[in-house]
C-alpha cells in the first residue's frame, strides 16, 4: 500500500481532503495532528476507519516525526498543519512561529532522508496561503510572480515556511510543491472563521460581528476545489513550482454576511424578522488587509483544474450543513470535543 502522511488532517481542510483521498482507496493515509483546539477527532468521524492511522503528535516533535517516517516509508506529504487563524496570531505569535516555521523545518529534514535514502517518487505538498503576497489594489491578481509582503504574524509565519520549502526543493532537490490558496469555506470549518461564525451566531439570533466597514475583499473557495486542486498537483505539477488556487469569488466580507442572511431569510425564517437587523460593525482588525484575489491561470492551463462550485451553489451547502450538523458545533462551543481520543501509538 502507498502510504502518505497529512498533516493537520483533523483541522477544517485537511479532514476534508483525508475524507476526499480517502474515496479513491489509491493511497493509505497517515495523520499526524496535535489536536489543538482547531483539531477535532469528530471531523473523521464519517471516514472509513480502515483508510487511515491516526496519530495524535506535534509537528514540532523531531523523534516523533522521524519514528513516522521511518515506520510508513511516506511516497507524499500534504502539510495542513498551522496555526491559521490572524486574529489568534495578533494575540499570541509563538505558537504561530513555533509550528508554521519549525514544524515545517521538522518535517523537510525527515522528508529528505527518506527521499535519499528509499523513496525516489516522493514529493512534498506544501499548502500555504495567499496571504503570503499581502494586500493588493482593485483591478491587479496574485499570481505565482507576486513578492512576498506579508503582514500579520499568521501570513508571515506561512510566508516562512514557503521559503524553507523552496530552499530545501532548490539546495537538497527535494521534490516540493508549494499551493497558495485563497479563503476557503464549507463542512467542519471552525466556527470562529467568518463564514461558520456568521451562520451559527444567526441560529442563535446573536450579533453578527463585521470587522470596520466591511468592505475588504476576499475571493472564496469551496473546499472540495480546494481538495481536487491539491490533488492535480500532487499527481501532476511540477517539482519546484508554485501553484495559485483560487475560487474566482471576490466578494466584500459585508456581501457575505448580507448573502448568508437573505438565504436563511427564505429557507429558515425568524420570528424576529431580517437576520440583517444582526449585523454590528465593529473596530477593524490591525493590519487587516483590504484585498486578496487569485490568478489561477497557472493550475488551469498547466493541471487542467477548475473550481466546480459556484460561491450561489457552495454557500448554500455550507449553510444547510450548518444546519444539519448542530451537535459537532454546539460540542465546540461548549468544549465537549476531542475527549475520545483515538491515536494509535507510535
Ligand atoms: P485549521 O486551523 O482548521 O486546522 C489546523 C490543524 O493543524 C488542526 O487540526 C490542528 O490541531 C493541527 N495542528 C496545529 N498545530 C499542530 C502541530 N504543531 N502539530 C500537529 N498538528 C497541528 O486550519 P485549516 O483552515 O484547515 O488550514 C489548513 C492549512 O491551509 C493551513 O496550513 C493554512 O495555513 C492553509 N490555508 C487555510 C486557508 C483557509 O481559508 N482556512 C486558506 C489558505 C491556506
Amino acid at each position: 500500500m502507498r502510504n502518505v502522511l497529512v498533516t493537520g488532517g483533523c483541522g477544517f481542510i485537511g479532514s476534508n481532503f483525508v475524507r476526499y483521498l480517502s474515496e479513491s482507496k489509491e493511497f493509505h493515509i497517515v495523520i499526524l495532528d496535535k489536536l489543538t483546539y482547531a483539531g477535532n477527532t469528530m471531523n473523521l468521524a464519517k471516514i472509513n476507519k480502515s483508510n487511515y492511522d491516526f496519530v495524535e503528535g506535534d509537528i514540532c516533535n523531531e523523534s516523533l516525526v522521524n519514528d513516522l517516517f521511518e515506520k510508513y516509508n511516506f511516497l507524499g506529504v500534504f502539510h495542513f498543519a498551522a496555526e491559521s487563524h490572524v486574529d489568534r496570531s495578533i494575540d499570541g505569535p509563538k505558537d504561530f512561529i513555533q509550528t508554521n516555521i519549525i514544524g515545517t523545518y521538522n518535517l523537510l529534514q525527515a522528508s529528505r532522508l527518506i527521499f535519499k535514502k528509499s523513496n525516489k517518487d516522493f514529493k512534498f505538498i506544501h499548502i500555504s496561503t495567499d496571504e503570503v503576497y499581502g494586500d493588493l489594489d482593485e483591478g491587479s491578481f496574485f499570481t505565482e510572480n507576486t513578492p512576498y509582503a506579508p503582514s500579520s504574524p499568521y501570513s508571515a509565519s506561512k510566508a516562512s515556511s514557503d521559503h524553507l520549502v523552496k530552499a530545501w526543493g532548490r539546495t537538497f532537490g527535494l521534490p516540493v510543491v508549494i499551493t497558495n490558496c485563497s479563503n476557503n469555506y464549507g463542512a467542519y470549518q471552525f466556527p470562529e472563521k467568518l463564514i461558520p461564525l456568521m451562520i451559527i451566531n444567526c441560529l442563535a439570533w446573536k450579533s453578527l460581528p463585521v470587522y470596520g466597514d466591511g468592505k475588504n475583499i476576499r475571493d472564496w473557495l469551496h473546499v472540495s476545489d480546494h481538495c481536487s486542486a491539491i490533488e492535480a498537483v500532487f499527481k501532476y505539477g511540477l517539482n519546484n513550482h508554485t501553484y495559485n488556487i483560487g475560487g474566482n469569488n471576490e466578494i466584500k466580507n459585508i456581501d457575505i454576511v448580507t448573502s448568508i442572511c437573505d438565504f436563511l431569510d427564505n429557507y429558515k425564517p425568524s420570528k424576529n424578522g431580517s437576520y440583517r437587523q444582526l449585523i454590528e460593525y465593529v473596530e477593524d482588525r490591525p493590519g487587516h488587509d483590504y484585498r486578496y484575489a487569485i490568478d489561477s491561470t497557472k493550475i488551469k492551463n498547466d493541471l487542467n483544474w477548475e473550481p466546480k462550485e459556484s460561491f450561489n451553489s457552495g454557500i448554500e451547502k455550507t449553510i444547510k450543513w450548518y444546519i444539519d450538523n448542530k451537535q459537532w458545533w454546539q460540542d465546540i462551543k461548549e468544549k465537549k470535543y476531542n475527549q475520545k481520543r483515538l491515536g494509535v501509538k507510535i
